[in-house]
């Protein structure tokens, strides 16, 4: 394991916990004594933790480590198996996919749905592509971490699943802060406001697989949707403005729906937007 902040620490830690040897490294001296009083076994160098394990598996900060951590030690990574579960864009993964077939490394890019907390939990989840080889040979040991899920032989494929699922959150919690402000330049607290919308709006998250069937289906003007129209936001943004609350979260989802609208496709549903945000279509107001 290399890599021991408090995701590759949990992640080793539960390796012990389950019986397996472990083998530990961290660029910082120290952070390797918790695990040593376990049972790891410590690596002094990089290149000693390489060759210790058949697997090897780093959780470093973000894809340039990864590089700085292994280019030089590349030489003994041949014939071995990496499994990557530092978080990387999709181009980052198979970067170094490429990289590790040049040098005749099976390589495995992870993403990793829980905090630290969550390792060894069924409710975790960890996301793999790259080596189906890998995965299947390892499987065991994923399986100790998380529910393990292989998504194909793009290595790019799990970290484009994980930041995907990470930029639905973050628009959420946005979205909650956003209302929080709202209610807040009234005086509610954001701990009301928290109790009153979590029914809310975990209930409308049943609408997913609405609007996935939609989008799948590609016809927009399906019967039985709630139209562009109907959804146009410009009472909330007025009404956040009016209470002097910057309504700059909404105010992005207002111009994909308006988008939609002066295109002529306002009776269609609220999906369509979609097509604003798809690859080709991001010229406008420099939202993509
Ligand atoms: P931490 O900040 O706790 O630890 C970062 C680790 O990366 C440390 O071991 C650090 O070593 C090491 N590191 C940083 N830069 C380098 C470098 N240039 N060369 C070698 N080692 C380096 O982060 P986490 O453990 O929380 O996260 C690790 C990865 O897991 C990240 O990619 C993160 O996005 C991902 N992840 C984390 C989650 C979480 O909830 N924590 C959830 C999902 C994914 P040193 O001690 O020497 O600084």
């Amino acid at each position: 394991m290399l890599g021991l902040g408090d995701m590759g620490s949990a992640l080793a830690a539960r390796l012990v916990d389950t019986g397996h040897p472990v083998t530990v490294w961290n660029r910082t001296p120290g952070r390797d004594k918790p695990l040593i009083e376990v049972g790891a076994e410590a690596a002094a160098t990089v290149a000693d933790a390489i060759t210790a394990q058949p697997l090897i598996v780093a959780c470093l900060l973000r894809h340039l480590s990864v590089h700085e951590t292994l280019d030089p030690v590349v030489d003994g990574l041949r014939g071995r198996t990496l499994v990557n579960l530092t978080t990387t864009t999709p181009n980052e993964a198979r970067e170094l996919a490429a990289w590790a077939a040049e040098h005749d490394v099976s390589y495995l890019d992870g993403a990793i749905m829980a905090v630290p907390d969550m390792i060894g939990s069924r409710e975790a989840q960890i996301f793999y592509s790259g080596s189906q080889t890998a995965f299947e040979q390892h499987r065991d040991i994923f399986d100790t971490w998380a529910t393990s899920t292989f998504d194909g032989r793009d290595a790019g494929m799990a970290s484009l699943i994980d930041l995907a699922m990470l930029s639905g959150m973050y628009q959420m919690f946005a979205g909650f802060i956003h209302g929080a402000a709202m209610v807040g330049s009234e005086g509610m607290t954001a701990t009301e406001f928290a109790a009153r919308t979590t029914p809310f709006i975990s209930a409308m998250t049943n609408g997913f697989a609405g609007y996935a069937e939609v989008i799948d289906g590609g016809d927009y003007a399906v019967p039985g949707q709630q139209s562009l129209e109907f959804s146009d936001l410009s009472p909330i943004v007025r009404a956040s403005d009016e209470q002097g609350v910057n309504p700059a979260t909404l105010a992005a989802v207002q111009a994909l729906i308006s988008r939609q609208i002066a295109a002529g496709h306002g009776s269609e549903g609220l999906a369509r937007i979609y097509e604003s945000l798809r690859a080709d279509d991001r010229t406008f107001g420099g939202v993509a």
